[in-house]
């Protein structure tokens, strides 16, 4: 079942040397079961700081965050949340398969070994499910992050720039694979991404964040048909319509309105 995500005047300051930082205030936002969110927004608006409360990886200073009207904290518990982050935080002597399998053991969930091995073939690592993950580069290790969230089957998966170290044809392959994985499963999915193009290939609606305090500045939603294939990155109106979206961030960065 995917999880319905609310998010009512959520705000997180920090302690800062000089003074408190607020990474993020006065955010309202709804994630419906089932949809597909992209957070884009320039460095430091509180993207990172949205997803780690919706994560129950923070605790928020004010507002609420909940999943299915319950605390994110159960949802976590009950192993309904997959995250996979920007570090990926691998444990260094298990393997690829076992660092798969860690989140469904830690759920105290049955291993399906073949199961295992399909999310790593999924993610392109055939061949490497005995590796240790000093053996791999940066994007594969994010990539046994992913194959490790995605182990869950969560009804809420995160992903924190996940292809950020990919090169750009693997990045389009791994999102075409993301798309079948949630077209199957409708996990209600948030991913943060620097990638415009990215975000408007996978998701249902964009949210343009800005900074200083991180906020939602603009909710775009995305008008193409599903399933999208790579076709589409070549079509005169996805560039257009990325164009659009670049314009919104622009003027989230700037501080004025699109
Ligand atoms: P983004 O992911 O959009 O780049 P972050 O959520 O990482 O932004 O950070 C938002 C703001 O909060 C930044 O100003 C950052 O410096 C600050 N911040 C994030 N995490 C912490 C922390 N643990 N301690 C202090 N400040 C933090
Ligand atoms: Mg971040």
């Amino acid at each position: 079942m995917s999880a319905t995500v609310s998010v009512r005047g959520l705000r997180r300051t920090y302690a800062g040397r000089s003074g408190d930082v607020t990474a993020l205030d006065g955010i309202d936002l709804e994630f419906p079961a089932g949809s597909f969110t992209a957070l884009i927004g320039a460095s430091g608006c509180g993207k990172s700081t949205l997803l780690r409360l919706l994560g129950d990886l923070d605790e928020p200073t004010s507002g609420v965050v909940e999943v299915d009207g319950g605390s994110p904290s159960a949802a976590r518990r009950t192993g309904r949340v997959g995250v996979a982050f920007q570090d990926p935080s691998l444990l260094p002597w298990r393997s690829v398969r076992r660092n798969v399998s860690l989140t469904l053991e830690a759920a105290g969930r049955k291993v399906d070994r073949s199961a295992i091995d399909d999310l790593i073939s999924l993610v392109g690592l055939d061949g490497f499910a005995d590796a240790r993950p000093r053996q791999l580069s940066g994007g594969m290790r994010q990539r046994v992050a992913i194959a490790r969230a995605l182990a869950l089957d969560p009804d809420l998966l995160l992903l924190d720039e996940p292809f950020g170290a990919l090169d750009e044809l693997l990045r389009v392959s791994m999102n075409v694979e993301l798309q079948r994985i949630w077209t199957r499963r409708r996990s209600t999915t948030v991913i943060v991404t620097h990638s415009i193009s990215e975000a408007v290939f996978l998701a249902d609606r964009v949210v343009v964040m800005g900074a200083r305090p991180g906020r939602v500045c603009d909710v775009v939603e995305v008008p193409f048909a599903r399933p999208r294939d790579v076709e589409l990155l070549r079509a005169p109106e996805f560039h257009a319509f990325c164009d659009d979206v670049s314009r919104r961030l622009a003027a989230a960065v700037a501080g004025v309105a699109a």
